[in-house]
């Protein structure tokens, strides 16, 4: 069984709903979709898509350009030997996670198909039957912002990440209130910067909000910044962007900078790197998402796979962009959101999808061994 070929695919994902980060919004995002065929004829989904270019380092257009370098390599490799496959990636090019993230997700997609096991059981097994999500409330005034959450709550959500950032602090520390006030008991509430406060104003609002309950995500830029105020906020410290492999997870554990993680699928380059930060995360107590930046069905069933691998206790939850948008590649079989949980998708071995040869049209790129 070898690689015979990559394909590459440009999807477009029509936004459905405004979502809003610190000095971004999403508008519509080029998902990235990767088919790996084997010597058999058999198909394997990948997918890449950020949510904006403010977000992360990564380009979707990047991603597509990075496919050029990243999927010669491994044409001709055997598709199940993961480790093999990620060396040959890393070995030719340095960075760009995303795009060996798709390919490496293909690969595992690939090997369920081939051996009639699902990824989830291919990762360990499942340790739930169904994945917690969390839904994100936007930057908006303060009443807004409450009736939003409380509108998630009648339907069933009981994680919710506020967002802000990118105006004054009073602003949000208004918005944090005004949501905290709203909130049901089994309600666990995330104030999500997305990188947009100054280490000061993290300060500021952990301890004019020290009297709720809740975990401050990615308040700073980086990680130095984290480090300087850790010792001064009064909550929980979630890391996201600045979680990028294995070594800066380790690195942020050992110190005890980070009390849980925020973790993208493409950001950390696919399902066998993740599988190494699960484990690393699990034996040390550390709650962990799987999430993913934006993207389609072949993404939300990543994330949720290795979601519902999680030891449940330390499982911040999937999140997936299914609600925000309107190109869904599988309607039956893709993962969807009810009442704050996500089933794993049941179509078949693999990622669980039925997908139709063909249905994203022509590809911009094919890479093969001929
Ligand atoms: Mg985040």
């Amino acid at each position: 069984m070898t690689i015979r070929e990559v394909r590459v695919y440009r999807v477009p994902l029509e936004t459905q709903a405004r979502y809003t980060m610190s000095n971004s919004t999403v508008s519509t995002p080029e998902s990235t979709i990767v088919e790996v065929v084997d010597s058999s004829g058999l198909i394997g989904y990948g997918e890449a898509c950020m949510a904006s270019p403010q977000f992360q380092p990564a380009h979707n257009g990047g991603i597509r350009e990075s496919l050029s370098v990243l999927a010669p390599a491994v044409v001709g490799l055997d598709p199940t030997q993961l480790g093999v496959v990620n060396a040959a990636m890393d070995t030719a090019m340095a960075g760009h996670a995303e795009g060996k993230a798709a390919i490496d997700i293909a690969c595992w997609d690939l090997m369920g198909k081939k051996l009639d096991l699902s990824v989830v059981d291919l990762l360990g097994g499942s340790r739930t039957a169904e994945v917690h999500t969390y839904h994100v409330v936007g930057i908006n005034p303060p009443e807004v912002s409450a009736t939003e959450a409380i509108r998630l709550q009648d339907e069933g959500l009981t994680h919710l990440q506020l967002k802000a950032g990118g105006r004054p602090i009073d602003e949000d520390i208004a918005a944090i209130r005004a949501v905290a006030d709203v909130l049901r008991p089994e309600t666990e509430l995330t104030v999500d910067t997305n990188r947009g406060w100054s280490t000061a104003e993290a300060i500021q609002v952990s301890q004019a909000c020290a009297d709720i309950t809740m975990s401050a995500e990615q308040p700073c830029a980086t990680e130095a910044e984290l480090l300087q105020l850790k010792e001064h906020i009064r909550h929980p410290l979630v890391v996201d962007e600045n979680a990028t492999d294995l070594r800066s997870i380790a690195r942020m554990i050992s110190s005890g900078l980070a009390n849980g993680f925020g973790l993208k699928l493409t950001r950390v380059g696919g399902l066998t790197k993740m599988r190494a930060v699960r484990d690393l995360c699990m034996a040390t107590r550390t709650p962990m998402s799987s999430d993913d930046a934006w993207g389609g069905d072949i993404i939300a069933a990543a994330s949720v796979a290795l979601g519902a691998t999680l030891d449940p206790h330390f499982s911040r939850g999937a999140w997936i962009a299914h609600p925000y948008h309107q190109t869904h590649y599988d309607e039956s079989n893709g993962p969807r959101i009810e009442k704050g949980f996500v089933t794993l998708p049941q179509g078949g071995p693999g990622l669980g999808l039925v997908l139709e040869d063909g249905q994203f049209g022509d590809p911009v790129a094919v890479y093969s061994d001929v």
